[in-house]
């Protein structure tokens, strides 16, 4: 029965394998170190705004935006402010 023979060989480096590792992933103080260096993921540009042409989330800080304060509406291109505006108008 060689067969049984390899299913135990394999079995072997399986846990010879986890072993090791084991060995190499440390202790549970290291993990929790890795743990606390991933911060909460903060989008790149910041906070996201609606563009109310075609609906697009866009990064405020690569935003175009129109108009001040509250009124400020921000649009994912120029050609999607100039639409708004043409629409608003019309
Ligand atoms: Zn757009």
């Amino acid at each position: 029965m060689a067969f049984i023979g390899w299913i135990v060989r394999i079995l072997a480096v399986l846990i010879l394998v986890r072993m090791v590792l084991r060995l190499f992933s440390g202790g549970g103080t290291r993990r929790a170190t890795a743990r606390s260096t991933r911060a909460p993921a903060t989008r790149e540009g910041g906070r996201l705004v609606r563009d109310p042409h075609c609906g697009t989330y866009v990064p405020v800080t690569k935003a175009l935006r129109s108009g001040n304060g509250d009124s400020a509406v921000y649009f994912c291109s120029d050609a999607c402010r100039t639409a708004w505006a043409t629409r608003k108008a019309g």
